[in-house]
């Protein structure tokens, strides 16, 4: 679909994206790029929705459709030793947003090379994904009500599936989640005399295995749902029983009942287990991101899109991980997406150091955009 010269453009871009990371709300770079880019090929171009959100827009009228794509980078230090690597120490795109942002500008230039004869595409390049909620934060600032959609997408490169593989499930497509922190305080003391100090440490260690309990005892067993414990810390020194120890972690679900559940029991069982060793717990509990859950219209659109390019569209999933996309599926019916795009040998997962987005996939990513954009707005 693309020329040579054009997909060796925007894998020049995404490396240039790459080498310059930025984190969640400040993506001034990136943002004056794209708005830079789309603005000579003819697009209607806003600015400032959630700060550094870009809006594009060509055609007219209805059938509207929504293109998004995420554009922050992670606080990672990069080991991948690329020549493209990050020139900014403890930024990196390790979750290939880099690559989304290209593959949606290649799609774009297509899009307006050929014209939009009916309807409306807009595009929608969105901060601040990874754990800030910028989608949260356009679709607050209006991001529908100034712009309305009939339909929205997101695609996420997928390095758990190989390249040509497609997934654009029904319905569940990653969880909900929430993160905590769980103040444990109680009296310190002498190691030697257990007896005048209160047990931080016994009830922070049966918290850690209770708390992860929660799913197994107080889910049905077909309901998904985790608990982790990422995170103590506590003491520091040999001799003394500590007054305070903090643990934290994160929760993930589907269900909204699920939710609840994990929650109420979160708390019921931090309580619990600090008074029963004589402690108290202050409990920071904090709900983030929904549950992202495609409609199955939108869906199925988008499989019969991935087909026609020949892409396998075999069922796979959900992911337990969460994706902020889930704010804009909120609002408006659509499905979020999961492109293959596993190297071959090492094949470093999303968020590690040696993470680099594989360009072979992004001309398949791009042009599932310009197939899309063309069926969807011919109604
Ligand atoms: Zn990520
Ligand atoms: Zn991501």
């Amino acid at each position: 679909m693309f020329d040579q010269d054009h997909i060796a453009e925007a894998i020049a871009w995404r490396h240039d994206l790459h080498r310059h990371p930025e984190l969640g709300f400040e993506e001034h770079r990136t943002s004056e790029m794209i708005a830079g880019l789309l603005t000579g090929w003819g697009w209607r171009v806003h600015r400032g929705l959630a700060g550094t959100g870009v809006v594009a827009q060509m055609g007219q009228g209805a059938p509207v459709i929504g293109l998004r794509a995420d554009i922050d980078a992670l606080p990672i230090n990069e080991a991948t030793g690329a020549a493209h690597a990050s020139t900014i120490p403890g930024k990196m795109h390790a979750c290939g947003h880099d690559g989304h942002t290209a593959m949606l500008l290649l799609a774009a230039r297509q899009i307006a090379a050929e014209g939009v004869e009916q309807g409306t595409v807009t595009l929608i390049f969105q901060p601040a994904e990874e754990s800030e909620g910028g989608a949260r934060v356009m679709v607050e600032q209006g991001l529908f009500t100034q712009f309305p959609v009939d339909k929205v997408f997101g695609i996420h490169n997928w390095p758990g599936l190989a390249p040509g593989r497609f997934v654009a499930r029904d319905d569940k497509m990653m969880a909900a989640f929430s993160v905590f922190d769980i103040e444990i305080l109680g009296k310190g003391g002498h190691g030697a005399m257990p007896e005048q100090s209160d047990g931080v440490i016994a009830a922070a260690g049966r918290t850690a295995a209770a708390l992860q309990e929660i799913p197994a005892r107080a889910l049905s067993p077909l309901e998904p749902g985790v608990v982790s414990v990422t995170q103590i810390h506590s003491g520091s020194a040999y001799n003394v029983c500590p007054d305070r120890a903090v643990l934290s972690g994160t929760c993930r679900w589907f269900g909204a009942e699920a939710g609840d559940i994990i929650e109420e029991r979160v708390r019921r069982v931090a309580t619990a287990e600090a008074a029963a060793q004589g402690c108290t717990a202050n409990i920071d509990y904090q709900r983030r991101y929904p549950a992202t859950i495609n409609t199955a219209p939108e869906a199925a659109l988008a499989r019969e899109v991935a087909a026609e390019m020949g892409l396998d569209t075999a069922m796979t999933g959900p992911s337990m991980a969460s994706e902020d996309f889930a704010f804009m599926l909120n609002e408006v019916p659509g499905a979020y997406l999961w492109l293959g795009a596993a190297r071959e040998g090492d094949n470093p997962g999303l968020h590690s150091a040696k993470f680099d987005f594989n360009d072979a996939v992004l001309p398949a990513g791009a042009e599932f955009w310009v197939r899309l954009a063309r069926r969807a707005t011919r109604g």
